[in-house]
């Protein structure tokens, strides 16, 4: 027997009984991002490997170790599947001139796509939610993305999420600093694994990043950035904290955020929750000033950040508020010829005046035709006989409370259902 095919590993299908729970969360993060004055762009989910090759930086993981790249076959450029959001968005809107109209806050949602150990929490295709400011210098803006945040949270009901914002600098303090970990690190060649060893001299900071538990000893006693910050810096992470502050966000500075993207300049957060064992981050961003220039030449300042769908939802599943699956208002059942042109034409109705009404397909028996309308949750059947098409009325027999049923005009359904 040949092997029947399956879904690519870590690469998932959404089923029914969980996928109203992401178009509720979906339709919440659209109206919250409506809220803040943010607009959604679309953008291909193939895109040139150069452009996340430029973006995210050579000596990164994704780049190094999970992207997704092919060679299209007829003209032979290499293409690769977007593993994040921030570089396409940055390219559209270069691409389309968005930014001569002044600064602009966009945002996408989709697939990426990363070739890492599926497990639970990190997947191969996986779903985010993004948010970019781009032509903001901040730091109020820095400050918006995160507190549009805490109410995203409030929103979806969640709780517990712990916020971790830091800095790191602009690019000379990022160079003092680098020359200072490279000698540090140079000292503890010892304590350092395979992959570190590679980036001592090639990306040091990404050293930081590293989830080797071995390592975090050495990592913890590493020389800090903060000590090598330059003064404009410093200030734009006071004033943001400041509003933070005012706006009663509550957060913990933690020096030893490394974001897992090189494009990032001062202002870096994330969410965190120990709620769901490794793969606690849900959400995480930044600042990203230099990425419009290496894309395009031109400079623009810019802050985003994007957040895990596949997380966010999983907390969801956790916290006490259950997303119910939606039901018909109205099944409707019907037995002989005459009766079924008329249920056809009683549906269309109810559906046009905004009720959700499934037809009875498939035949069968009243009994198995009310078995079926009880099955599917629907609050009420609408029951049509020889009797009722004669009439022309309908029978309206309410399926989940004590009420007796009434033939009544069809034209009343609508109040009788509410
Ligand atoms: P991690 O440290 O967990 O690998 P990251 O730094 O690579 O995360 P980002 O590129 O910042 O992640 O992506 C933003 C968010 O997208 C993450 O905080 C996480 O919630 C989610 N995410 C990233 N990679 C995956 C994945 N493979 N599967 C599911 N969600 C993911
Ligand atoms: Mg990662």
């Amino acid at each position: 027997m040949a092997n029947s095919i399956k879904a690519i590993r870590g690469m998932n299908d959404i089923l029914p009984d969980e996928s109203h729970l992401w178009i509720h969360f979906e339709q919440i993060v659209h109206q919250w991002l409506a809220a803040y004055g943010y607009r959604n762009i679309r953008t291909p989910i193939v895109e040139q490997t150069d452009l996340f090759v430029r973006s995210i930086g050579e000596v990164t993981d994704i780049v190094e170790k999970e992207m997704y790249t092919f060679i299209d076959q007829l003209n032979h450029d290499s293409l690769t599947l977007r593993p994040e959001g921030t570089a396409s968005c940055v390219r559209a809107a270069i691409e389309h001139n968005l930014l001569y109209a002044g600064p602009q806050r966009l945002y996408y949602a989709g697939p990426m796509f990363r070739h890492e150990r599926p497990q639970k929490g990190r997947y191969r295709q996986f779903h985010q939610v993004g948010v970019e400011a781009l032509g903001y210098a901040g730091p109020d803006i820095d400050a918006e993305l995160i507190i549009m945040c805490s109410r995203l949270w409030e929103l979806l009901g969640i709780s517990g999420l712990r916020l971790e914002i830091s800095t790191l600098g602009d690019s000379e303090s990022r160079t003092r600093h680098r020359a200072r970990l490279v000698k540090y690190f140079e000292l503890h060649q010892d304590k350092l694994d395979e992959d570190s060893l590679r980036r001592l001299h090639t990306n040091p900071l990404r050293i930081l990043d590293s989830k080797n538990p071995q390592m975090q000893e050495v990592i913890d006693n590493a020389p800090k950035l903060i000590d090598d910050l330059d003064e404009e810096s410093c200030t734009h992470f006071e004033s943001l904290q400041h509003i933070l502050r005012e706006q009663g966000v509550i957060f913990d500075i933690n020096l030893r955020l490394v974001r897992g993207l090189d494009y990032y300049n001062r202002t870096v957060f994330e969410w965190v929750t120990d709620k769901l064992g490794a793969q606690g981050t849900v959400c995480a961003g930044g600042r990203y000033d230099g990425l419009v220039a290496q894309i395009s030449g031109k400079s623009a300042p810019a802050c985003g950040f994007a957040m895990g769908i596949e997380r966010l939802l999983a907390l969801m599943r956790e916290s006490d508020n259950e997303i119910l699956q939606p039901v018909p208002d109205i099944y409707v059942v019907h037995y002989g010829e005459q009766a079924m042109d008329y249920a056809w034409k009683c549906a269309e109705f109810l559906r046009s005046r905004g009720l959700n009404v499934t037809m009875h397909c498939g035949g069968g028996s009243f009994k198995a035709q009310m078995k079926k309308a009880d099955a599917t949750g629907a609050r009420y059947a609408l029951i049509i006989g020889d009797d009722e098409v004669n009439a022309q009325e309908v029978t309206l027999k309410p399926l989940r409370e004590p009420t007796e049923q009434a033939s009544v005009k069809l034209a009343t359904v609508t109040e009788l259902v509410g």
